[in-house]
């Protein structure tokens, strides 16, 4: 994202375009409330969070931070912005492999 060309089709947009667009995407985990019972509030979690920090410590922290949340900016042209827009997500065969 430049904002000077179209991270799709690499047009140049101030040039070119009347008008560029900005797609921001956020991509973050869902929860669901806790539901706590008395049982869990009285077992020790020392264990569990211990784990927990150390599959952290051992854990890549980009990956750690991108499973958790992930915000992407890009810069559309008028044309890629319409396609866009009717189909923002690709089905997985059009889709990237993933990393
Ligand atoms: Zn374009």
């Amino acid at each position: 994202m430049d904002h000077l060309s179209c991270d799709l089709c690499g047009k140049a947009l101030l040039a070119d375009e009347p008008v560029r667009y900005q797609v921001r995407i956020q991509v973050y985990a869902a929860y669901d409330p806790l539901e706590l019972t008395p049982d869990d509030l009285s077992r020790d979690h020392r264990d569990e969070i211990h784990a927990l920090l150390e599959r952290l410590a051992a854990a890549d922290p980009r990956e750690v931070e991108e499973s958790v949340y992930k915000e992407l900016h890009f810069d559309l042209c008028m044309a890629c912005q319409r396609r866009y827009i009717c189909a923002p997500l690709p089905r997985p065969a059009e889709a990237a492999p993933a990393p």
